[in-house]
């Protein structure tokens, strides 16, 4: 029988997303100190032998912040510049830390088009499976510089899920601003219980999740619950943890009981 225990230590190819608010100060401009712990860990699972995808956001906020604009980017055209800057920024800021522990990174910037066509999605597993054969980290974003409306998978929430399954991933670790899925909202109520094991996503899974705010980001708790479903669907497990605790990688692969985990369909055991 799996533990929760040997699930979380074997899992060998592991995803991990994280939010705008992970990694930028509240004054949009990016947290370096968070970045650097983010890249360590993944890092050292790197060492551990394992496969390691990071799906990042921030592009555009951070291109916004760049240009000196006061208000989020409010137009699609707006919306597109400000990526196309700080996704380049961002890819600096990774490359920089990540080459500190010898680690070698690549871009990978997706649309819908990607996923939904199978011969790029084809293309797209065969690049991930390539650079994760020579140990390189993948980077992935959605490609918001071109992908307007129709062709946008629109939250990078979904985006990690999706990458995710690609990848045949054993682990899918979201980070955001909450600790995880609450039974009740826990700035309202003292007693409101962190549910840290779903092993399936019932009514009131779903009800809870209209309940448990997160302050930033595209995504709020709704999103991340529908990012559970398709990756459980898919059979990858998947955690939400809080990205403001700065060993919660470490933390969640040796099984400290933190953050809500969703057991990926056909894992077997119990947890
Ligand atoms: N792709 C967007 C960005 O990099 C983020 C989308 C999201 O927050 O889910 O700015």
């Amino acid at each position: 029988m799996k533990t929760r225990k040997t699930h979380l230590e074997n899992a060998k190819t592991i995803v991990v997303k994280v939010g705008t608010s992970t990694i930028t100060h509240e004054s949009g401009l990016l947290n370096f100190d968070r970045i650097e712990k983010l890249v360590r860990q993944l890092s050292d699972l790197r060492n551990q032998g394992k496969n390691v995808i990071l799906v990042t956001s921030g592009a555009i906020g951070v291109g916004a912040n760049k240009l000196g604009l006061k208000l989020k980017p409010q137009t699609i055209p707006e919306k597109q510049a400000a990526a196309a800057i700080g996704q380049g920024i961002l890819l600096h800021i990774y490359e920089k830390f990540f080459s500190e522990y010898g680690e070698i990174v690549a871009q990978i910037l997706l649309t819908k088009d990607d996923i939904t066509n199978k011969a790029r999605y084809n293309n797209a597993t065969n690049a991930f499976n390539e650079l994760l054969r020579h140990g390189v980290i993948p980077i992935v974003n959605e490609n918001d510089a071109v992908a307007v409306h129709e062709i946008k998978v629109g939250d990078n929430d979904t985006l990690s899920a999706l990458v995710a399954t690609i990848v045949n991933a054993d682990l899918l670790i979201l980070l955001s601003d909450i600790d995880g899925l609450y039974d009740s909202d826990p700035k309202i109520n003292n007693n409101a219980k962190l549910l840290t094991y779903i092993p399936h996503i019932t009514k009131e899974v779903e009800s809870c999740a209209g309940i448990t705010k997160s302050k930033l980001g595209t995504g709020g708790m709704s999103t991340k619950l529908k990012a559970a479903k398709l990756a459980v669907e898919n059979g990858v497990s998947m955690i939400i943890a809080n990205g403001s605790n700065d060993t919660i990688i470490k933390d969640i692969i040796s099984n400290r009981e933190i953050g809500t985990l969703f057991l990926g369909k056909n894992k077997g055991g119990e947890l």
